[in-house]
């Protein structure tokens, strides 16, 4: 296929699912548990946003041309360019918690540089990846390109990460089966790009302004999604003259959500994914209560049925907790008072994760000065959650290897030929 016309196609898998928006949202609720108009507002208009982002990159995959000294042949000259060729057939395993948008993330650059795929959705939410495969059937890309096959991460995804005829995988999920991934793919050393847990700081100064807003901004970078994404401001460090009213506001906001199901109008907080994860994020917080932490709001289950959990903020957490260093995945924010800014640094990056942090300050310079200095693949300023097709999104650390999103993912699907002619 020629680069614009498989541009014109990837755009219109973008419009396809824009005109099923409602379908697509409804299916993500049902899934996933998610309220159906969150899905409706968020995950269906940036799923079609990355293929319509991508569509143009399609015919602007250039390699350069290079002028070559080669010093032990004087006089000989060459003819040097690069070519950036598709790596061939790409393997991709994503998780339940953005189902669609996961499988977006990862179809669109995959196929405007021009590859095959063979996408594993994950075991509790295969629906709308499936939908998303007859869409694209439908958008007129030849049958075999991309291929979704359900199953267990065991048996479907361990076969795809070890098999000798996959070039190349791309996971996103936890660090734990992320390391995995690594040891399968050793087999014909496929490349690997990984998008891993987190465990983000998001700091609050008190010189953050409109302290209702920081409020907001940090209920939001745990609550959406029921904390259940890879980037949850799961850590709120807060200067200690604010602490209290910063606190007290989060845990408010927390009391206000309207939990219920998926499909219902006005709920704002739908279930955890599964009775798994509601096993393990209340395991947690009963950790978290054993070792001696405060709960200011939440800390249980919310009601009987269904795995539905209370949001949660903790604050009186001590470095060595589990609830402070691992991933919880959960609506559960840990609070920590923080004096000076040179301690809340060393402090925000004491985590094996590096995938995103917030700052939240009206002073310029430390705004710059902090977010030079955390270890985190991106780092927002005064907001949260602010996603992009356009915008790099990744790990430092064990959060990660590799960028999507923006032109930097286009490295992760091509490799590059070196092309020498003697003239
Ligand atoms: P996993 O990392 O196990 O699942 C992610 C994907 O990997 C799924 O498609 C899964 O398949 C697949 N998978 C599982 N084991 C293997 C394997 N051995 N080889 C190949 N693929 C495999 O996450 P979980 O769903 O088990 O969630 C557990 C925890 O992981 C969460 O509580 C959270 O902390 C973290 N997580 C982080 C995510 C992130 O975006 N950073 C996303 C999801 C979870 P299947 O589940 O279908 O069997």
């Amino acid at each position: 296929m020629t680069p614009s016309e498989r541009g014109k196609l990837i755009w219109k898998i973008g419009d396809l699912i824009l005109e099923h928006a409602d379908e697509l949202a409804e299916l993500e609720s049902v899934d996933n548990g998610k309220p159906r108009v969150v899905a409706r507002v968020a995950d269906v208009p940036l799923a079609a946003d990355i293929f319509h982002y991508m569509a143009g990159w399609a015919t602007k995959i250039e390699g350069n041309t290079i002028p070559i000294s080669v010093p032990y042949a004087p006089g000989a000259n060459f003819h040097a360019f690069t070519l950036r060729e598709p790596i061939g057939v790409v393997g991709q395993i994503i998780p339940w918690n953005f189902p669609l948008l996961m499988a977006a993330w990862k179809l669109a650059p995959a196929l405007t540089t021009g590859n095959c795929v063979v996408l594993k959705p994950a075991e509790q939410t295969p629906l709308t990846a499936l939908r998303l495969g007859e869409l694209i059937l439908e958008a007129g890309l030849p049958e075999g390109v991309v291929n979704i096959v359900t199953g267990f991460g065991e048996t479907a995804g361990a076969a795809l990460a070890s098999h000798d005829d996959v070039d190349k995988i791309a996971f996103t999920g936890s660090t734990e089966v992320g390391k995995i991934i690594v040891r399968a793919a050793a087999g014909n050393l496929k490349k690997v790009s990984l998008e891993l847990g987190g465990k983000s700081p998001n700091i609050i100064f008190k010189d953050a302004g409109d302290l209702n807003a920081a409020i907001a901004g940090a209920a939001n970078a745990i609550f959406f999604n029921h904390g259940q994404c890879c980037c949850a401001g799961s850590r709120l460090m807060v200067e200690r003259d604010i602490f209290d009213q910063v606190v007290e506001g989060v845990a408010e906001q927390a009391k206000k959500i309207k939990i219920g199901p998926g499909l219902a109008a006005d709920t704002e907080m739908g279930p955890l994914v599964s009775e798994e994860q509601l096993q393990r994020v209340t395991r947690y917080m009963n950790q978290g209560k054993q070792e001696g932490a405060c709960y200011v709001t939440g800390g249980a289950r919310s009601g009987q049925n269904g795995y539905f959990v209370q949001p949660t903020v903790i604050k009186d957490v001590k470095p060595k907790m589990s609830i402070v260093r691992e991933e919880i995945f959960g609506p559960v924010v840990v609070a920590e008072p923080f004096a000076k800014p040179e301690e809340v640094i060393p402090r925000a990056n004491q985590t094996e994760y590096g995938l995103a942090a917030g700052v939240w300050t009206r002073d310029i310079s430390k705004a710059h000065r902090i977010a030079a200095q955390l270890k985190a693949g991106t780092v927002w300023v005064n907001c949260y959650n602010v996603f992009d097709a356009a915008l790099p999104f990744g790990g430092y650390k064990q959060s990660g290897w590799g960028r999507e999103m923006g032109h930097e993912v286009l490295n992760l699907y091509t490799q590059t030929k070196a092309v020498v002619l003697g003239l």
